[in-house]
């Protein structure tokens, strides 16, 4: 995908702060924060646009991405006080971006609310 900003970021032709990669996925800060640590974290390729494209053959990218949360989570120290994961697929949910990414949200209390 040419004009996808996160394939951009995941190829360094677009600055970010970089937290973490390895072999399929990047994880680097959200623009716009919504907690105190909200990092992104996308598969390198554009191999989904949102949760609707996920099948038997790209599902392991899941894993993959939740594993990388994990140890970001203990990188900056906020795997122990808890963190909220979310994925933003299509209109109701105000997706931005298609290139599927996972927020990690942590370092404060979040609240009761979503969800
Ligand atoms: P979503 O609404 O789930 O598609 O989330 C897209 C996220 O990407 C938003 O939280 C934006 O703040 C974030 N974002 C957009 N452009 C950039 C960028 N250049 N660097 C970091 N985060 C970005
Ligand atoms: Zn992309």
């Amino acid at each position: 995908m040419d004009d996808c900003i996160f394939c951009k970021i995941a190829k360094g032709q677009i600055p970010c702060t970089k937290v973490y990669e390895d072999e399929y996925t990047f994880a680097f800060k959200d623009i716009n924060p919504q907690a105190k640590q909200h990092i992104l974290i996308i598969p390198k390729e554009h191999i989904l646009t949102g949760l609707n494209d996920v099948n038997d053959d790209n599902s392991y990218i899941i894993g993959k991405l939740f594993y990388a949360a994990k140890i970001v989570s203990e990188m900056l120290g906020i795997d122990k006080s808890g963190v909220r994961i979310i994925n933003n697929t299509g209109k109701d949910a105000h997706q931005s971006v298609q290139h599927f990414h996972i927020h990690v949200l942590g370092g404060e209390d979040m609240g009761e609310g979503l969800v």
